[in-house]
């Protein structure tokens, strides 16, 4: 036990306002949460599902700055556990040991709560062979096939494993302790505290695709699209990050590029700003599939930009043209401006898919400062180096 936890507990009777100063919670101990609203940004017809999500902070003691994180606990889908109890014929109620503190929980309760039970890993495989005779799982997990055991292990779960490779000779607690604890969702919060004092607001897509066979749905996003009603509460910790921040001054101009839910940062920026009358200069670039479905919190963002909150937005949308528009073919289109910014001290954040979007936002913006600075290709690199030492080029992606 902590000393902010024992200072909680002698203090029972302490003042409402001393309850604000240290928190208790975290993410070994996180705050239930109470969901104040829950709503799909996208419109009909959409092939994206976006949750805005408001939670209450109240009593917690927990508070936040733009560009931080919050760390949600999940549960996994009632429906995949029952598919795996009925699969197993196990029975709900055998009380399984969860963890080396002896710990236990009815084997339902665990498999929903506390195990991850949507990732496998050659570690589970090579340990669950172990647990049955199936011979193919034994070749599968000989030193010499470890090229196969990788490709076995991704986009498949627990109840690939279990129907691929039994019968199983193996007990329910032996099965579920070849599985890793759950391990928290983080998200960028969308929401400045100073604008909405205990509360936080997130930006949450939901994962669904379909592989080897069975449609997936992420664990925590499709949590909160599908189960999660007003009123409920999600065990919750603040995550704070250190390197992606606002300017300290109010008077640094800003470009940020968050296309989907990357947005999520800059509504929390945008909302600080605005609530502090910041005087520098702030240009959003947006971007995601249709105009008319998927521009997320374009009232907003319009009425920032009608205050001068916001200085520029604009947004790319890819499939409503056919030659695909996406944030970096915007930047192109106004490189002198952006490059003017940059010369005089703008910061540049970017926040989302990291996989595509990040390295190409990356590789336009060198682009543009090797045109508009007449430079050398390395003299752009190194330009943009010199900004990210600067701490004026921040990226938060995922
Ligand atoms: C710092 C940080 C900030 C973040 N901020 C946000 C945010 O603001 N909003 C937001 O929505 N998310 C954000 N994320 C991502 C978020 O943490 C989760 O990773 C995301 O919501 C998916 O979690 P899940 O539990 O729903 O899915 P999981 O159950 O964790 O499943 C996701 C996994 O499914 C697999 N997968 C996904 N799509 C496919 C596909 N088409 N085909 C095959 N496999 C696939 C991938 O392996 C992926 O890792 C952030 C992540 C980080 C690290």
């Amino acid at each position: 036990m902590n000393s902010v936890q024992i200072s909680v507990e002698k203090n029972a009777e302490q003042t409402k306002a001393e309850k604000k100063l240290p928190t208790a919670y975290s993410r070994t101990n996180p705050f239930q949460a109470k969901v104040l609203e829950n709503i799909n940004l996208n419109g009909a017809g959409s092939s994206k599902e976006t949750r805005h999500i408001e939670l209450s902070l109240t009593d917690s003691g927990l508070s936040y700055v733009p560009g931080d994180c919050l760390g949600i606990i999940p549960e996994n889908d009632p429906e995949l556990v029952a598919v795996i109890m009925k699969e197993m014929e196990w029975d709900s109620e055998e009380a399984v040991t969860i963890n080396k503190q002896g710990e236990t929980l009815p084997l339902k309760e665990a498999l929903t709560k506390h195990f991850e039970i949507t990732l496998l890993t050659k570690k589970v495989l090579q340990q669950a062979a172990e647990l049955t005779d199936n011979a193919e799982l034994k070749t599968l997990v000989l030193p010499e096939n470890v090229d196969q055991l990788k490709e076995y292990v991704d986009g498949r779960d627990l109840l690939d494993m279990l129907r691929d490779f039994g019968p199983w000779k193996g007990s329910a607690q032996e099965i579920v302790s070849l599985l890793r604890k759950m391990p928290p969702r983080l998200y960028s919060i969308a929401s400045s505290f100073s604008t909405n004092p205990d509360e936080v607001h997130l930006t949450i897509g939901a994962v669904r695709y379909t592989t080897h066979g069975r449609e997936r749905k992420g664990v925590c996003s499709v949590l909160c699209a599908e189960r999660l009603h007003e009123g409920d509460t999600l065990p919750v910790f603040i995550q704070p990050n250190k390197h992606f921040k606002l300017p300290e001054s109010g008077e640094t101009d800003i470009i940020m590029v968050g296309p989907g839910t990357g947005i999520a940062p800059f509504r929390s920026f945008i909302q600080e700003r605005a609530v502090n009358g910041a005087e520098g200069r702030s240009w959003l670039f947006f971007g995601d599939q249709h105009s008319a479905t998927d521009f997320l919190y374009q009232n907003e963002l319009e009425s920032y930009q009608k205050d001068g909150v916001l200085t520029n937005l604009d947004a790319a949308f890819s499939r409503d043209t056919e030659q695909k528009v996406y944030v970096q073919h915007k930047m192109q289109e106004n490189s002198k401006e952006l490059f003017e910014w940059l010369e005089k001290g703008a910061y540049f954040y970017v926040c989302g898919d990291k996989q595509y979007m990040a390295k190409d936002v990356h590789n336009t913006l060198i682009d543009i400062i090797e045109k508009e600075g007449a430079m050398s290709r390395e003299a752009a690199e190194e330009y943009l180096n010199a900004m990210q030492k600067q701490k004026r080029y921040q990226r938060d992606v995922y």
